[in-house]
């Protein structure tokens, strides 16, 4: 098992991603990027992680950190999925809104789920601090209607927060101080969330890497695995050799359709498309408190500054693999939220694949004996994927109670097989963006 020498490889500035469009202005905003190197030849290991995203490198680092022997193996590279490429927003408790979990799942689960999420938010927050990894944090998110119908939602969703969650860190804004937040009168209202905040998910990614590296974890990029079963014991196929283990973590994701069928059932892969713009002339015009924000639309708009005045957008979803002219159609969304940005150049554009659910809640299943499989975040990775690594380790290391939470929820199978579930999807998707605009 040897990694090929690194000067073999095109120049750190010209690699693009082979699985994602674009290339981010993460790529370009990250100070080094280590390559890791391929495997050859066979392993042996306790824990065979599969994907180097949040969910797998977060696993690894608190397997390592258990004195627990795991080896990861990357089909592309660390960060080249969803988790070095995505819009970078922490957000406040699950992907659903509280009401809706207590609603479909009852009060109590629904607190439970929210103490989780608190969990995870205060735990990326202490891992980040105690190993020193400048994420580029900045506190604040506001999630605003652009339907005027929509702001009663809001309200009711902050008194729901403070009364059944006591959460008490998120206030509702009216019209005059929305706009005055986002710097634009494009939406009506909305919550303001000063208990959670944004950040550079590549730097984050990388630096855990680097953890986990550190703490013993053995990582390999650009090996991709090309069969996993788990009889008896796991064993992995790549095109060089075959690894056993004595269980696995799927956490490939949107990416991994092709592993497991029952895990591809379950999560569906969704395209979304984020655009940075040069840094803006007169950044105070636009988020002068530096928050992120997501608007109200099925198709979720999300949008922040980086910390070098960049505007970056995201919002564009496509169901399909087409990505199209990234830049026209992200520009059309800036330019209806800040027209004076009409012309703003972009520098970047580029997307990725969102792993969703039908029940939009995370998927963690033992899909084959000794293989789990744990995904489908549904936009909401940036805490759940990190945590849900770390409490697969802690499962591993006996304590089962934290990550059954999510494996008792019931995820159903999206309808249609793999075949017919894509043109299902657009037609559904098709109806709820026609009434975004209505
Ligand atoms: C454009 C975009 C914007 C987003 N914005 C936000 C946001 O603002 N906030 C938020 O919370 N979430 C957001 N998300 C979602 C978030 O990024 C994901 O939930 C999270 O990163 C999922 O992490 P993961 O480790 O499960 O998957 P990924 O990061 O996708 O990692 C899966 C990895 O598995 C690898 N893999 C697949 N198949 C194989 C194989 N056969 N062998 C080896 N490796 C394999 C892939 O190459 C990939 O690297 C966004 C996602 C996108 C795409």
């Amino acid at each position: 098992m040897a990694g090929r020498p690194a000067d073999a490889r095109a120049p750190e500035s010209a690699y693009q991603s082979p699985i994602s469009p674009g290339r981010s202005w993460y790529e370009d905003s990250v100070p080094d990027r280590p390559r890791y190197p391929r495997l050859e030849g066979d392993l042996k290991t306790d824990v065979l992680v599969v994907g180097g995203g949040f969910t797998g490198l977060s696993a690894a680092t608190h397997l390592a950190a258990a004195g627990i022997d795991v080896a990861v193996v990357e089909a592309a590279r660390f960060g080249d999925g969803a988790s070095g490429r995505n819009g970078g927003q922490m957000g406040t408790g699950q992907r659903l809104w509280s009401s809706e979990i207590a609603e479909a799942y009852g009060l109590e689960r629904a607190k439970a789920l929210f103490a989780l999420a608190e969990d995870a938010k205060a735990h990326l927050l202490e891992f980040t601090a105690a190993h020193g990894i400048d994420v580029d944090f900045r506190p604040g998110q506001l999630s605003v209607a652009h339907k005027k119908r929509y702001v009663a939602d809001y309200e009711a969703q902050v008194e729901d927060l403070a009364v059944n969650y006591d959460y008490r860190r998120a206030s509702f804004m009216g019209p005059a101080e929305t706009a005055e937040r986002l710097g634009s009168q494009r939406y009506f209202g909305g919550m303001n969330d000063e208990g959670t905040g944004h950040l550079h998910p590549l730097k984050l990614l990388i630096g855990t890497a680097k953890v986990a590296h550190a703490a013993g974890a053995r990582l390999f990029e650009e090996t991709p695995i090309l069969s996993l079963t788990g009889t008896g014991a796991v064993l992995a196929t790549t095109a060089t050799g075959r690894i056993r283990a004595r269980r696995a973590l799927l956490a490939t994701n949107a990416h991994g359709g092709g592993l497991n069928d029952t895990a591809a059932r379950h999560i569906m892969p969704i395209r979304s498309f984020i655009g940075a713009t040069e840094p803006l002339a007169e950044p105070q015009r636009v988020l002068p408190g530096e928050p992120s924000v997501d608007d109200s639309r099925f198709s979720v708009r999300y949008f922040r500054k980086s910390v070098d005045g960049r505007l970056l957008f995201g919002g564009r979803e496509a169901y399909t693999s087409e990505s199209g002219d990234i830049s026209a159609h992200i520009r059309r969304q800036i330019a209806e939220v800040y027209p004076h940005l009409a012309a703003v150049p972009i520098t970047h554009a580029w997307g990725g694949s969102v792993g969703i659910t039908m029940e939009r809640l995370p998927y963690v299943r033992e899909v084959e004996p000794g293989i789990t499989a744990i995904g489908g975040f549904s936009g909401h990775g940036v805490i759940m994927a990190n945590f849900a690594g770390r409490l697969y380790a802690e499962r591993l290391s006996g304590n089962r109670d934290r990550l059954n939470l999510l494996e008792d929820l019931e995820i159903s199978a999206f309808p249609g097989g793999k075949s017919l579930r894509t043109p299902l999807l657009v037609l559904a998707m098709t109806w709820y963006a026609l009434r975004d605009r209505f």
